[in-house]
């Protein structure tokens, strides 16, 4: 059953006749294709989770964007991005600059976490899109359709283009009070580049490059998951091959884009427990250790991420403490407490709520990543603020804790398998 705007169409009485059907992702109901109007968007009718979508023009848009965003992306790294003027010195940084003051301070890994997410993979993501998408308009698939497809779906939740722009904000404000910050031209390019890859993003439907559909050559029952229907879906492409191919332990691999097939993901529970418990632990450290230093007229000390954000209400920047409780405290938290909540649920083979389970692992899923935005910060001061006695920020090991606390919740997130709620409940 497939909703195209907001009209619920049935699925087809059990049949023997080969029908076109796409799994949800999410929670592995099968559904029927159904032709969409223009703009129209298909939802899973369990679940909710979007299915495909019928954007006219969608392939054009989408390539036009991403090259709009591959020229910002030259120019933002081209000119200088922020410059720091206290009396008459000045000091004036390039993009690049964030990750390498990181490197210079004697945190390498972090570095090049920094460099990774704010300017490899966005550069990826970009050429990337680009090499599927611009063969598509002459109706070709270029040569290494699959690996780089499989790729660009891996690297996407890595891509922090919107949440480094954050940081900028929140590190221009920080400095307000202690210098002036003027933004370079450098800036305005990557603002330029954030917008084009968003719209680029809201465009781009992975069934532009792969048919939509998956032609069953077998019998199936309508409102069943494709696990029942001894089906399973490509986590890339939504192909829906049958179990009988995979191997006696079910592996496999996609026929269309040579990504693995499993049934679920493999020791999604055991794993996704691994990382959290590995997240918590590291949340001690990240939290009492200082995350950077601030040496102003040389005089400072070091201060935690709860330390800067006390530091930050009492200087009268309630909004800027708020961001900073939010993406550094509560969101790590909660996203442990909400992941773990889930895992046990669906332990106890549960059948609470699984529509909102479902939408708490999006949610949890999505706002993971911006918990990056205090590390985006700490680089971009480090960079910045390199004026001996007058003024220096430099990167504490708290902040090399709370980056391993961000990109191990992002592995379990990556690990979780929400289908497995649904795999306890009976048909809809
Ligand atoms: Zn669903
Ligand atoms: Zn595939």
């Amino acid at each position: 059953m497939v909703r195209c705007r907001g009209t619920a169409r049935r699925a087809p009485t059990p049949s023997h006749a080969p029908v076109p059907l796409i799994a949800c992702h999410e929670c592995d109901l099968l559904h029927r294709v159904v032709p969409l109007a223009k703009g129209g968007k298909a939802r899973c009718s369990r679940c909710g989770a979007a299915l495909y979508q019928e954007r006219p023009g969608a392939l054009e848009r989408s390539a036009a964007f991403y090259l709009a965003a591959l020229i910002c992306f030259v120019f933002a790294n081209g000119y200088p991005f922020l410059s720091l003027k206290i009396g008459a010195r000045m000091e004036t940084v390039y993009l690049a600059n964030s990750a390498w003051a990181l490197v210079a301070d004697g945190m390498p890994l972090l570095g090049l976490l920094v460099l990774l997410t704010s300017l490899l993979f966005p550069l990826s993501m970009m050429v990337g899109h680009l090499y599927l998408l611009l063969p598509r308009l002459w109706h070709r698939r270029p040569a290494a359709c699959g690996w780089v497809f499989r790729n660009l779906r891996r690297i996407a939740p890595w891509s922090m283009v919107s949440i480094f722009m954050l940081g900028t904000l929140i590190s221009v404000v920080k400095l307000l009070d202690l210098a002036e910050v003027i933004p370079g031209i450098g800036a305005a390019f990557f603002v330029a580049m954030m917008l084009c890859m968003a719209a680029a993003e809201a465009s781009f439907d992975p069934h532009l490059i792969w048919p939509r559909d998956a032609v069953v050559d077998q019998p199936t029952r309508p409102h069943t998951s494709a696990l029942r229907n001894g089906l399973v879906a490509c986590h890339y492409c939504t192909l829906l091959v049958p179990i009988a191919e995979l191997d006696a332990h079910g592996h496999g691999h996609c026929p269309r884009c040579g990504g693995g097939l499993h049934v679920r993901k493999p020791k999604s529970i055991e794993r996704t427990w691994a990382l959290l418990a590995s997240a918590a632990l590291l949340l001690l450290p990240a939290n009492l250790y200082p995350v950077m230093t601030v040496i102003r007229l040389g005089q400072g000390e070091p201060s935690t991420i709860l330390g800067g954000v006390v530091h930050l209400a009492a200087a009268g920047m309630w909004g800027l403490a708020l961001i900073i409780f939010i993406a550094s405290v509560m969101v790590p938290g909660l996203k442990l407490v909400a992941f773990s909540w889930l895992l046990r649920t669906i332990q106890r083979r549960s059948a609470y709520r699984p529509v909102d389970r479902t939408r708490l692992y999006r949610i949890a899923e999505a706002v993971g990543a911006w918990s990056m935005v205090d590390i985006f910060v700490v680089a971009l001061l480090a960079a910045l603020v390199q004026m001996g006695q007058l003024a220096t920020i430099a990167p504490n090991l708290g902040a090399f804790f709370f980056a391993s606390v961000v990109v191990v919740t992002m592995f379990a997130a990556e690990s979780f398998d929400s289908r497995l709620i649904w795999d306890n409940l009976p048909d809809p």
